[in-house]
């Protein structure tokens, strides 16, 4: 990728993110797909890590808030503990949107619960559990990296909760609001600040790939379309010359027998003399389609050889097949009984003349051999009356 196409791909993955770095739901969905599961992964194990860890407080407040030890260990125990595990049940169980509900609203609990205890502590050292708050936030918001979004939450409430704790805590030693104060803010913005930057390159480079991914598979659509577009015949929709040639190198190693027929149009000059070429356009279209059903009917395949001839392949053997094919294929056009009113032969529909030509395993397979025979077979066709069939 040239320097020019990443900074613009960058500045287009910018435009498609919202202020709270919302991606649009397709490629919300599309994220999800792809990563999911590696989520669930990351936020069960550090979910676990969480606990353990949160878990250790239990041994600090038995120094820090010694008043209410027993109520702070068993706030712990019989509330986070199974709050936690409850989530780390759920997380793998509830659709995306629900999941990154329910880590906010176990990292509210994880947060508010330890202010909670504070307000109520009568002891001198409570405040130092302030200290752990910044690594509540941490946790919330670098480790399991909420969506910013509801890290922006997190962050506001637990900060507006502490500020209100801090203020209106009795006993506090009134030389500490000021530091307190400084150090939450502080503490809870550097949290945030950095799920801000996890989480803006987490949506910024998934966009960018998102939309290059859908570039290519643009770019390969327009190129399967315009290959298909060059394979076929402009006029009347079947496979053109080009797509015939890809069939004639093919078929030889593919199949065992092969039976080709050259198609020609009978007296067709005369048809658009006398009716115009908009209605030869028309009556070649017809039978273009009539061919091609009638090719698909017997698993071959049909092709304009080029003005009003065409030529079908079959994978089918000479003998039991050659005949009874081209024969048919005679008939089918001729039951179309599309009117000639130009023909100076008995006849007043379109017909026409079909040389055919095979070639079985261990013959001579060069597909251009089994044109030049069907050639001269349906040079033999015309000669003998047309609307008719011959063996080349
Ligand atoms: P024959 O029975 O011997 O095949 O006689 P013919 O008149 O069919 O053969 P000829 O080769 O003399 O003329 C073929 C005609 O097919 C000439 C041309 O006007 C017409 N043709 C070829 N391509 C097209 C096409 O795309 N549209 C229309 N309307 N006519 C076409
Ligand atoms: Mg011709
Ligand atoms: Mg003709």
């Amino acid at each position: 990728m040239e320097a020019g196409d990443s900074m613009r791909t960058d500045t287009d993955a910018r435009g498609r993110l919202d202020w709270l770095l919302r991606m649009p739901p397709e490629i919300e969905r599309a994220f999800e797909r792809d990563f999911g599961s590696a989520r669930i992964r990351h936020l069960r194990h550090a979910i676990i890590v969480g606990l353990i860890v949160y878990n250790i407080y239990n041994l600090t407040s038995l120094y820090l808030m010694a008043d209410i030890q027993p109520f702070t260990v068993a706030m712990r125990l019989f509330v986070l503990v199974p709050g936690s595990l409850a989530i780390f049940y759920l997380v793998p169980r509830v659709p995306p949107a629900l999941r990154e509900v329910l880590l906010l609203a176990g990292m509210f609990v994880a947060s508010l619960l330890p202010l909670y205890l504070l307000y109520v502590s009568a002891s001198p050292y409570a405040s130092y559990t302030l200290g752990e708050l910044p690594l509540v936030l941490l946790f919330g918001n670098m480790l399991l990296v909420l969506r910013f979004r509801f890290a922006l939450l997190f962050t506001g409430v637990t900060c507006l909760a502490a500020l209100w704790v801090i203020h209106h805590k009795a006993d506090l030693d009134p030389n500490l609001v000021f530091p307190l104060t400084v150090q939450v803010i502080t503490g809870l913005f550097f949290t945030l600040y950095g799920n801000w930057h996890f989480e803006r390159q987490r949506c910024l480079s998934y966009v960018a790939q998102y939309d290059a991914q859908n570039r290519a598979d643009r770019a390969e659509r327009l190129g399967d379309e315009l290959r298909d577009l060059t394979r076929t015949d402009a006029l009347t929709g079947i496979p053109n010359r080009r797509h015939l040639d890809e069939v004639l190198t093919a078929w030889p190693g593919q199949h065992d027998d092969l039976l080709l027929l050259m198609v020609d149009v009978d007296h067709f000059k005369a048809y658009n003399d006398r009716l115009g070429h908009v209605a030869g356009d028309e009556a070649l279209r017809r039978i273009a389609a009539t061919l091609t059903t009638f090719a698909a009917r017997h698993d071959g395949f049909a092709a304009r050889y080029g003005g009003e001839e065409f030529t079908l392949l079959f994978a089918a053997d000479m003998k039991t097949g050659g005949a009874f094919l081209a024969d048919r294929l005679v008939r089918s056009v001729r039951e179309l009984a599309i009117p000639h009113p130009a023909r100076l032969d008995g006849l007043s529909t379109i017909t026409v003349s079909v040389g055919y030509a095979g070639a079985a395993q261990g013959d001579m397979r060069d597909a251009r051999d089994l044109v030049t025979r069907a050639d001269l077979a349906l040079y033999e066709a015309k000669s003998a009356g047309r609307n008719r069939s011959k063996a080349g």
